[in-house]
């Protein structure tokens, strides 16, 4: 087996200095002479790309940013854990018999208290801060 092919310009095959070490498409590592301050060459991320925020240069309204898109998606899980705690109470107040018109006394049944005792516990889950944060 032979050694990678090294023909970068005028860095050659003795070149010093530290390669890039990005993974190619072959198995390898690139080898390309890395940038100052980091592991990799020009090719591969050396220059980290766009600046973030309004110094980027797609940026308009800020409506796309990482911040705002956040944000966004907080107030959206927020919206459907508030939908299915609504929706919840209501499984329960029906199960309680407390939308029946007749007020049946069949509707507190035992197989209803063990129904009610899961969504009870399913709502408490929805307001537990741990699992309702998704940081
Ligand atoms: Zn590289």
């Amino acid at each position: 087996m032979t050694a990678p092919s090294l023909h970068t310009g005028r860095f050659g095959p003795n070149f010093p200095g530290k390669r890039c070490g990005a993974k190619t498409r072959a198995g390898g590592k690139c080898l390309k002479p890395a940038s100052l301050g980091t592991p990799r060459c020009l090719t591969h991320g050396a220059r980290g790309g766009a600046p973030r925020g309004e110094a980027h240069g797609m940026y308009k309204t800020g409506e796309h940013t990482i911040e705002a898109v956040a944000e966004r998606r907080l107030k959206a899980d927020a919206g459907r854990r508030s939908m299915k705690r609504v929706k919840l109470a209501t499984r329960m107040c029906s199960l309680m018999g407390l939308f029946t018109v007749g007020a049946d006394e069949e509707a507190l049944t035992a197989k209803n208290w063990g129904k009610l005792i899961e969504l009870r516990q399913q709502l408490e889950a929805l307001d537990d801060p741990v699992s309702a944060d998704p940081v």
